[in-house]
């Protein structure tokens, strides 16, 4: 049963932009805990697909649930935030005049006024959990640095740190390791692989170094249609896949 333990599943989605069809019949189950690498050429629906899950385009057609209790078609995007699905866009976007501390704070808090993370008072639990969270970053040694001190790596991070502070079932991360060191993608990758279990992860990603090393499951998009999916070395040897992936 291809629905059995999934967390997110999309069935029969259509999505058109004045005619051309972006989405076409697009069929995707995550699971729960589990590592999803979605792969594709420029155009392929990537940004689409994760534009539909999280309520900021609206299909055509089709159905897009989260279990089997929750229809995302039904929320807005604020909504669907709220219930559990975050999202990392390219671009990191910390507060760079804050601390760490204060950006994991702030994102746990949700605090109204950038002022309130200096006067509120967080009890014993909380302070753990941004201690957990630091560490699973690799930034408890820079727990009073402010952001836009850090690299860009770092940087990238502390954001992943940031929606993990609201507890998501599901993270959505668009092209995690762009502009990043080797080192850096390496300690990306341990960071990915150690959220499964408790998030499930879809990771849009271009670098295929990249994805061969987080050895994950792997979905091609070709079309706004899952062209194949399997393990890399599946992915790598398929016939249909070499032919998308020739001209590029
Ligand atoms: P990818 O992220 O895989 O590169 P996209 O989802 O961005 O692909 O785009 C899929 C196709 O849909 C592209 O041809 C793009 O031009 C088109 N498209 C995406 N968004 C819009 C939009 N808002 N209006 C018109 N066309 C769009």
């Amino acid at each position: 049963d291809t629905r059995h333990n999934v967390l997110l599943y999309l069935e029969g989605v259509n999505k058109t932009f004045d005619g051309f069809k972006a989405i076409n019949d697009l069929n995707l189950y995550i699971r729960e805990g589990e590592l999803r690498c979605i792969i594709g050429p420029n155009g392929a629906g990537k940004t689409t697909m994760m534009d539909i899950i999280t309520g900021k385009t609206r299909p055509d057609t089709g159905q897009v649930w989260l279990g089997s209790k929750i229809n995302l078609l039904k929320m807005d995007e604020a909504e669907i935030a709220n219930i559990g699905i975050g999202r990392k866009f390219q671009k990191p976007t910390v507060f760079e005049c804050l601390s760490v501390w204060h950006n994991l704070e702030l994102a746990m808090t949700g605090v109204r006024s950038v002022w309130g993370v200096f006067r509120a008072t967080l009890n014993g639990e909380q302070q753990d959990e941004i201690q957990r969270v630091m560490a699973l970053i690799g930034l408890q040694d820079h727990a009073q640095l402010m952001a836009g001190n850090l690299s860009h790596g770092q940087k990238q991070w502390l954001e992943i740190g940031m929606l993990l502070m609201q507890k998501p079932k599901l993270l959505l991360v668009d092209e995690p390791v762009a502009g990043m060191t080797h080192q850096e993608m390496d300690r990306t990758a341990e960071l990915l692989n150690s959220l499964t279990g408790e998030h499930s992860v879809v990771v849009v990603e271009h670098d295929m170094d990249f994805v061969r090393s987080i050895a994950s499951t792997v979905t091609v998009l070709h079309q706004g249609h899952v062209l194949a999916e399997g393990n890399m070395s599946d992915i790598q040897s398929n016939p249909k896949v070499k032919e998308v992936y020739l001209g590029e």
